[in-house]
Protein backbone atom coordinates (compact mmCIF):
# COMPACT_ATOMS: atom_id res chain seq x y z
CA UNK A 1 0.00 0.00 0.00
CA UNK A 2 1.22 3.27 -1.04
CA UNK A 3 0.32 6.54 0.78
CA UNK A 4 1.19 9.98 -1.26
CA UNK A 5 3.02 12.47 -0.33
CA UNK A 6 0.13 15.24 -1.23
CA UNK A 7 -2.19 13.17 1.72
CA UNK A 8 0.46 13.47 4.12
CA UNK A 9 1.24 16.96 3.66
CA UNK A 10 -2.44 17.71 3.49
CA UNK A 11 -3.33 16.50 6.94
CA UNK A 12 -0.79 16.73 8.72
CA UNK A 13 -0.65 21.00 7.35
CA UNK A 14 -4.12 20.98 8.64
CA UNK A 15 -3.48 20.13 12.20
CA UNK A 16 -0.02 21.98 12.77
CA UNK A 17 -2.85 25.27 12.00
CA UNK A 18 -5.22 23.72 14.65
CA UNK A 19 -3.23 25.28 17.84
CA UNK A 20 -3.78 22.19 20.63
CA UNK A 21 -0.94 23.60 23.40
CA UNK A 22 -1.68 21.57 26.41
CA UNK A 23 -3.20 24.14 29.00
CA UNK A 24 -1.15 22.03 31.82
CA UNK A 25 2.10 24.13 30.72
CA UNK A 26 -0.06 27.00 29.30
CA UNK A 27 -2.73 28.28 30.66
CA UNK A 28 -4.25 29.83 27.75
CA UNK A 29 -3.27 26.73 25.67
CA UNK A 30 -6.35 26.18 23.46
CA UNK A 31 -6.07 22.27 24.24
CA UNK A 32 -7.04 19.30 22.33
CA UNK A 33 -10.58 19.42 21.50
CA UNK A 34 -10.95 21.63 17.89
CA UNK A 35 -8.19 19.27 16.87
CA UNK A 36 -10.28 16.40 17.71
CA UNK A 37 -13.17 17.31 16.22
CA UNK A 38 -11.82 18.04 13.12
CA UNK A 39 -9.67 15.27 12.85
CA UNK A 40 -13.49 13.18 13.82
CA UNK A 41 -14.90 14.78 11.11
CA UNK A 42 -12.45 14.04 8.63
CA UNK A 43 -12.97 10.43 9.29
CA UNK A 44 -17.05 10.79 8.73
CA UNK A 45 -16.80 9.10 5.91
CA UNK A 46 -15.69 5.95 7.18
CA UNK A 47 -17.06 3.21 8.97
CA UNK A 48 -14.45 3.69 11.72
CA UNK A 49 -16.30 3.97 15.54
CA UNK A 50 -14.79 7.54 16.38
CA UNK A 51 -15.53 8.11 20.14
CA UNK A 52 -14.28 11.63 21.61
CA UNK A 53 -13.12 10.17 24.97
CA UNK A 54 -13.52 13.78 27.62
CA UNK A 55 -10.61 13.19 29.91
CA UNK A 56 -10.58 16.65 31.46
CA UNK A 57 -13.02 19.39 31.31
CA UNK A 58 -13.22 20.33 27.21
CA UNK A 59 -9.79 17.80 26.91
CA UNK A 60 -11.28 14.64 25.07
CA UNK A 61 -8.57 11.88 23.75
CA UNK A 62 -9.62 10.73 20.56
CA UNK A 63 -10.47 7.07 19.59
CA UNK A 64 -10.65 5.28 16.64
CA UNK A 65 -11.48 2.29 16.61
CA UNK A 66 -11.65 -0.46 13.07
CA UNK A 67 -12.93 -3.56 14.48
CA UNK A 68 -11.34 -7.17 13.46
CA UNK A 69 -13.46 -10.39 13.81
CA UNK A 70 -13.07 -11.07 17.70
CA UNK A 71 -10.11 -13.36 17.18
CA UNK A 72 -7.29 -11.49 17.04
CA UNK A 73 -5.22 -9.50 19.69
CA UNK A 74 -6.04 -5.09 19.93
CA UNK A 75 -3.13 -3.08 18.80
CA UNK A 76 -3.15 0.27 19.85
CA UNK A 77 -1.56 3.24 18.00
CA UNK A 78 -0.99 5.91 20.50
CA UNK A 79 0.46 9.74 19.32
CA UNK A 80 -0.20 12.84 21.19
CA UNK A 81 -2.67 15.28 20.01
CA UNK A 82 -1.04 18.41 22.36
CA UNK A 83 2.07 20.69 21.79
CA UNK A 84 4.25 22.65 24.08
CA UNK A 85 3.74 26.71 24.01
CA UNK A 86 4.79 28.96 20.98
CA UNK A 87 5.86 32.28 22.13
CA UNK A 88 9.10 32.42 20.93
CA UNK A 89 8.20 32.04 17.34
CA UNK A 90 4.33 32.71 17.33
CA UNK A 91 4.87 34.35 14.28
CA UNK A 92 4.83 31.12 12.37
CA UNK A 93 4.18 28.57 14.54
CA UNK A 94 1.31 27.50 13.17
CA UNK A 95 1.56 28.23 9.60
CA UNK A 96 2.85 25.29 8.06
CA UNK A 97 5.80 25.90 5.58
CA UNK A 98 7.44 23.59 3.48
CA UNK A 99 11.27 23.36 2.54
CA UNK A 100 12.50 20.72 0.54
CA UNK A 101 11.93 17.77 2.57
CA UNK A 102 10.69 19.12 5.45
CA UNK A 103 7.46 20.81 6.98
CA UNK A 104 8.21 23.30 9.65
CA UNK A 105 5.27 24.20 12.09
CA UNK A 106 4.32 23.76 15.81
CA UNK A 107 4.16 19.82 16.56
CA UNK A 108 4.50 18.76 12.90
CA UNK A 109 6.98 15.98 14.06
CA UNK A 110 6.42 16.04 18.25
CA UNK A 111 3.58 14.58 17.98
CA UNK A 112 0.87 15.13 14.95
CA UNK A 113 2.63 13.47 12.49
CA UNK A 114 2.31 10.59 14.53
CA UNK A 115 -1.79 11.20 14.42
CA UNK A 116 -1.26 11.52 11.01
CA UNK A 117 0.38 8.64 10.31
CA UNK A 118 -1.69 6.52 12.28
CA UNK A 119 -4.75 7.98 11.03
CA UNK A 120 -4.22 7.64 6.97
CA UNK A 121 -3.33 4.27 7.70
CA UNK A 122 -5.77 3.04 9.88
CA UNK A 123 -8.83 4.94 7.72
CA UNK A 124 -6.60 3.24 3.84
CA UNK A 125 -7.46 -0.76 5.75
CA UNK A 126 -11.38 0.67 7.02
CA UNK A 127 -12.09 1.77 2.98
CA UNK A 128 -10.56 -1.50 2.00
CA UNK A 129 -12.13 -3.74 3.82
CA UNK A 130 -9.55 -6.00 4.76
CA UNK A 131 -10.77 -8.11 7.62
CA UNK A 132 -8.45 -8.45 10.10
CA UNK A 133 -8.20 -11.10 13.35
CA UNK A 134 -8.14 -7.93 16.19
CA UNK A 135 -9.14 -4.70 16.45
CA UNK A 136 -6.68 -1.33 15.54
CA UNK A 137 -7.12 1.37 18.54
CA UNK A 138 -5.83 4.65 17.55
CA UNK A 139 -5.30 6.63 20.27
CA UNK A 140 -4.95 10.54 19.57
CA UNK A 141 -3.95 11.15 23.60
CA UNK A 142 -3.83 14.53 25.38
CA UNK A 143 -1.49 16.46 27.99
CA UNK A 144 1.70 14.49 26.81
CA UNK A 145 3.38 17.53 27.09
CA UNK A 146 1.73 18.31 30.66
CA UNK A 147 1.17 14.82 32.64
CA UNK A 148 0.50 12.29 30.90
CA UNK A 149 -3.71 12.21 31.71
CA UNK A 150 -4.39 11.25 28.20
CA UNK A 151 -2.44 7.94 28.40
CA UNK A 152 -3.39 7.31 31.86
CA UNK A 153 -7.13 7.18 31.27
CA UNK A 154 -6.70 5.21 28.21
CA UNK A 155 -4.93 2.07 29.81
CA UNK A 156 -7.22 2.27 32.48
CA UNK A 157 -10.45 2.04 30.27
CA UNK A 158 -9.45 -0.23 27.24
CA UNK A 159 -8.23 -3.57 26.96
CA UNK A 160 -4.62 -3.57 24.43
CA UNK A 161 -2.93 -6.20 23.88
CA UNK A 162 -0.01 -4.50 22.18
CA UNK A 163 1.00 -0.67 21.40
CA UNK A 164 2.69 1.60 19.18
CA UNK A 165 3.81 4.92 20.39
CA UNK A 166 5.01 6.81 17.76
CA UNK A 167 7.15 9.79 18.53
CA UNK A 168 9.85 11.34 16.38
CA UNK A 169 12.52 8.53 16.82
CA UNK A 170 13.64 8.66 12.94
CA UNK A 171 13.20 5.41 10.93
CA UNK A 172 14.49 2.71 11.23
CA UNK A 173 14.72 3.24 15.39
CA UNK A 174 12.45 1.29 17.49
CA UNK A 175 12.98 2.45 21.22
CA UNK A 176 12.67 -0.29 23.76
CA UNK A 177 13.51 1.24 26.97
CA UNK A 178 14.08 5.20 28.45
CA UNK A 179 15.13 6.76 31.19
CA UNK A 180 12.16 7.85 34.30
CA UNK A 181 12.28 10.76 35.28
CA UNK A 182 10.89 13.17 38.33
CA UNK A 183 10.43 16.86 38.99
CA UNK A 184 11.62 17.45 42.35
CA UNK A 185 11.28 20.14 44.69
CA UNK A 186 14.11 21.39 46.92
CA UNK A 187 13.57 23.20 49.63
CA UNK A 188 15.97 24.76 52.20
CA UNK A 189 14.61 26.41 55.10
CA UNK A 190 16.69 29.40 56.76
CA UNK A 191 15.40 32.13 59.63
CA UNK A 192 13.88 35.15 58.89
CA UNK A 193 16.39 38.39 60.39
CA UNK A 194 16.87 41.97 60.23
CA UNK A 195 19.19 42.59 57.58
CA UNK A 196 21.61 43.96 59.84
CA UNK A 197 21.28 40.87 62.07
CA UNK A 198 23.58 38.60 61.05
CA UNK A 199 23.71 36.58 64.24
CA UNK A 200 19.95 36.18 64.23
CA UNK A 201 19.25 35.10 60.65
CA UNK A 202 20.19 31.81 58.74
CA UNK A 203 20.84 32.63 54.92
CA UNK A 204 18.60 30.09 53.33
CA UNK A 205 20.07 31.32 49.64
CA UNK A 206 23.62 30.43 50.98
CA UNK A 207 22.52 27.29 51.89
CA UNK A 208 20.85 26.34 48.49
CA UNK A 209 24.13 27.42 46.47
CA UNK A 210 25.61 24.89 48.53
CA UNK A 211 23.17 22.09 47.71
CA UNK A 212 23.28 23.10 43.91
CA UNK A 213 27.04 22.95 44.18
CA UNK A 214 27.16 20.03 45.52
CA UNK A 215 24.56 18.39 42.92
CA UNK A 216 26.51 19.19 40.15
CA UNK A 217 29.97 18.13 41.50
CA UNK A 218 27.55 14.81 42.23
CA UNK A 219 26.58 14.43 38.41
CA UNK A 220 29.99 14.79 37.64
CA UNK A 221 31.73 11.84 39.87
CA UNK A 222 28.60 9.47 39.81
CA UNK A 223 25.88 10.34 36.46
CA UNK A 224 28.22 11.76 34.08
CA UNK A 225 30.90 9.21 34.00
CA UNK A 226 28.75 6.10 34.23
CA UNK A 227 25.90 6.32 31.81
CA UNK A 228 23.43 3.31 30.34
CA UNK A 229 24.71 1.82 27.80
CA UNK A 230 20.94 1.85 26.21
CA UNK A 231 20.05 4.76 27.84
CA UNK A 232 22.69 7.09 28.05
CA UNK A 233 23.54 9.27 30.67
CA UNK A 234 21.03 9.95 33.90
CA UNK A 235 19.09 13.26 32.90
CA UNK A 236 19.66 16.09 35.80
CA UNK A 237 19.26 19.82 35.24
CA UNK A 238 18.17 22.72 37.74
CA UNK A 239 15.05 24.27 36.28
CA UNK A 240 13.77 26.56 38.44
CA UNK A 241 14.20 28.74 41.70
CA UNK A 242 12.61 30.89 44.24
CA UNK A 243 13.04 32.31 47.75
CA UNK A 244 13.68 35.44 49.92
CA UNK A 245 11.35 38.30 50.37
CA UNK A 246 13.00 41.80 49.99
CA UNK A 247 16.35 43.07 49.73
CA UNK A 248 16.42 43.75 54.01
CA UNK A 249 16.11 40.99 54.85
CA UNK A 250 18.00 37.43 55.59
CA UNK A 251 15.70 34.58 53.35
CA UNK A 252 13.86 32.18 55.41
CA UNK A 253 13.27 29.89 52.29
CA UNK A 254 14.11 29.08 48.90
CA UNK A 255 12.45 26.52 46.59
CA UNK A 256 14.93 24.55 44.05
CA UNK A 257 12.59 22.66 41.12
CA UNK A 258 15.16 20.23 39.14
CA UNK A 259 14.40 17.40 36.69
CA UNK A 260 16.16 14.31 37.10
CA UNK A 261 16.48 11.15 35.63
CA UNK A 262 16.20 7.22 36.76
CA UNK A 263 17.93 4.41 34.46
CA UNK A 264 15.73 0.85 34.09
CA UNK A 265 16.55 -1.09 37.52
CA UNK A 266 16.27 2.22 39.44
CA UNK A 267 13.43 4.37 40.85
CA UNK A 268 13.37 7.47 41.66
CA UNK A 269 13.87 6.98 45.53
CA UNK A 270 17.68 6.03 44.02
CA UNK A 271 17.80 9.88 43.33
CA UNK A 272 15.85 11.19 46.92
CA UNK A 273 18.54 9.18 49.03
CA UNK A 274 21.79 10.60 46.90
CA UNK A 275 20.18 14.00 47.49
CA UNK A 276 19.33 13.24 51.03
CA UNK A 277 22.91 12.24 51.36
CA UNK A 278 23.88 15.34 50.35
CA UNK A 279 22.07 17.30 53.08
CA UNK A 280 23.53 15.25 55.86
CA UNK A 281 27.13 16.21 54.21
CA UNK A 282 26.10 19.71 54.34
CA UNK A 283 24.87 19.15 57.76
CA UNK A 284 28.99 18.65 59.15
CA UNK A 285 30.02 21.75 57.42
CA UNK A 286 26.41 24.00 58.41
CA UNK A 287 24.71 22.67 61.20
CA UNK A 288 21.83 24.43 60.67
CA UNK A 289 21.17 24.00 57.52
CA UNK A 290 17.53 22.30 57.15
CA UNK A 291 16.42 20.31 53.25
CA UNK A 292 13.77 18.77 52.63
CA UNK A 293 12.74 16.97 49.29
CA UNK A 294 8.91 17.22 47.97
CA UNK A 295 8.38 14.83 44.71
CA UNK A 296 5.94 16.80 42.18
CA UNK A 297 6.04 13.76 39.73
CA UNK A 298 7.35 10.23 39.34
CA UNK A 299 7.42 8.85 36.41
CA UNK A 300 9.37 5.05 35.69
CA UNK A 301 11.54 3.91 33.48
CA UNK A 302 10.14 2.27 30.35
CA UNK A 303 11.83 -1.33 29.56
CA UNK A 304 9.95 -3.21 26.65
CA UNK A 305 8.84 -6.78 27.58
CA UNK A 306 7.32 -9.13 25.46
CA UNK A 307 6.99 -7.08 22.18
CA UNK A 308 8.49 -9.74 19.92
CA UNK A 309 5.46 -10.85 17.92
CA UNK A 310 5.04 -6.60 17.27
CA UNK A 311 8.59 -6.45 16.44
CA UNK A 312 8.90 -9.05 14.43
CA UNK A 313 5.80 -7.48 11.91
CA UNK A 314 7.30 -4.04 11.83
CA UNK A 315 10.49 -5.60 11.14
CA UNK A 316 8.64 -7.42 7.82
CA UNK A 317 6.91 -4.48 7.28
CA UNK A 318 9.88 -2.05 7.70
CA UNK A 319 12.26 -4.54 5.00
CA UNK A 320 9.20 -3.87 2.54
CA UNK A 321 9.16 -0.29 3.05
CA UNK A 322 12.29 0.83 3.71
CA UNK A 323 14.60 -2.16 3.01
CA UNK A 324 16.30 -3.10 6.28
CA UNK A 325 14.60 -4.08 9.92
CA UNK A 326 13.71 -1.60 12.97
CA UNK A 327 16.51 -0.89 15.31
CA UNK A 328 15.93 -1.54 18.45
CA UNK A 329 17.79 1.24 20.36
CA UNK A 330 17.55 2.78 24.25
CA UNK A 331 16.46 6.46 24.75
CA UNK A 332 16.99 9.07 27.40
CA UNK A 333 14.21 10.90 27.71
CA UNK A 334 10.56 9.88 29.33
CA UNK A 335 7.71 8.90 26.91
CA UNK A 336 4.36 7.42 27.90
CA UNK A 337 5.63 4.41 26.37
CA UNK A 338 6.37 3.74 30.10
CA UNK A 339 2.59 4.23 31.19
CA UNK A 340 1.44 1.62 29.05
CA UNK A 341 4.08 -0.95 29.08
CA UNK A 342 3.74 -0.37 33.10
CA UNK A 343 -0.01 -1.68 32.77
CA UNK A 344 1.21 -4.58 31.21
CA UNK A 345 1.01 -4.20 27.37
CA UNK A 346 3.90 -5.05 25.36
CA UNK A 347 5.11 -1.28 23.29
CA UNK A 348 7.63 0.14 20.99
CA UNK A 349 8.61 3.42 20.33
CA UNK A 350 9.05 4.67 16.74
CA UNK A 351 8.51 7.45 14.33
CA UNK A 352 9.85 9.75 11.57
CA UNK A 353 12.53 11.74 11.83
CA UNK A 354 12.28 15.33 13.09
CA UNK A 355 14.31 18.22 14.52
CA UNK A 356 13.69 21.40 17.25
CA UNK A 357 11.66 19.94 19.25
CA UNK A 358 9.93 21.97 21.55
CA UNK A 359 12.02 25.08 19.78
CA UNK A 360 11.27 27.40 17.10
CA UNK A 361 11.30 25.75 13.41
CA UNK A 362 10.43 22.65 14.95
CA UNK A 363 10.58 20.29 11.63
CA UNK A 364 9.46 16.61 10.45
CA UNK A 365 10.24 14.99 7.51
CA UNK A 366 8.03 14.21 4.83
CA UNK A 367 9.32 11.57 3.18
CA UNK A 368 9.52 9.86 6.39
CA UNK A 369 5.99 10.53 7.56
CA UNK A 370 4.75 8.66 4.49
CA UNK A 371 7.22 5.70 5.59
CA UNK A 372 5.98 5.73 8.71
CA UNK A 373 2.12 5.52 7.47
CA UNK A 374 3.32 2.38 5.16
CA UNK A 375 5.22 0.85 7.95
CA UNK A 376 2.60 0.59 9.87
CA UNK A 377 -0.36 -0.37 7.15
CA UNK A 378 1.62 -3.27 6.99
CA UNK A 379 2.56 -3.87 10.29
CA UNK A 380 -1.35 -4.13 11.15
CA UNK A 381 -1.97 -6.34 7.92
CA UNK A 382 0.70 -8.97 9.54
CA UNK A 383 0.18 -8.70 12.90
CA UNK A 384 -3.15 -9.07 12.82
CA UNK A 385 -4.32 -11.10 9.24
ZN1 LIG B 1 6.18 14.09 21.98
Amino acid sequence: MNFSRDEVVTLLSDLVKIESVTPWLIESGAGERKQAEFLADWLSDTNLEVTLDEVADGRPNLLVRLRGNGTGPTLCINAHADTVGFANWSDRALTPKIEGDRMIGLGAADDKAGCVSALLAVRALAKQNIELSGDVLVACVIDEEGISIGTEHLVANHKIDYAIVIEPTGLPIAITEHQGFGWIDIIVHGKAAHGSAPDAGIDAIVHMAEVVKRLHELDEREWAPNPDPKNGRTVFHTGTIHGGTDYATYPNRVVLGIEIGSQPGETLDNRVSEIEQIFSDIKKDLPNFHGEVDVKLNRNPFVGAGYEPLLAAMDKAAITVIGKPMEPRGENSWTDAALLQEAGIPTLLVGPAGGNYHAEDEWVSIPEVVQMTEILYLTIVELLK
